[in-house]
């Protein structure tokens, strides 16, 4: 996340018809807050991170695809891990080995993203590395 710098980065509310929990853009990070108040710890901290990692990469200049999600995914996890967060990460595995057992191994949020199988596996890689 070195490629941040200091800067600050504004973080803004999503208007109500949004349907993801949170997004990056050129201008900031986008937060969904009525989803956000349903979820744990780790999965706030997960998700911004994985908005981070978008932002840090450049990614929001570009259209979203497949790589940059696990590309982003794998800077959240590093990211987490730098800062002392690395349960959050386990728990979001252990989130997404919980929706796998439910939904089976293709299933998948939308087009762009990974199967959460796909992720976990992702996520598990990068810890091991962390
Ligand atoms: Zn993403």
């Amino acid at each position: 996340m070195s490629s941040l710098g200091a800067r600050d980065i504004p973080v803004y509310r999503f208007s109500k018809s949004e349907t993801s929990p949170a997004r990056a853009s050129i201008d900031g990070i986008w937060i969904n807050e009525e989803m956000f108040a349903g979820y744990a710890e780790f999965q706030k901290l997960y998700y911004l991170a994985h908005e981070l990692g978008h932002l840090a990469r450049g990614h929001c200049r570009y259209s979203p695809s497949l790589a940059r999600e696990l590309e982003a995914d794998v800077a959240a996890a590093h990211l987490l891990c730098s800062k002392g967060y690395r349960w959050a990460v386990e728990q979001y595995i252990q989130h997404l080995d919980n929706v796998v057992s439910c939904y089976g191994p293709h299933a998948r949020a939308d087009e762009i993203h990974p199967t959460f199988l796909q992720q976990r596996d992702c996520l598990a890689q990068a810890l091991a590395g962390a």
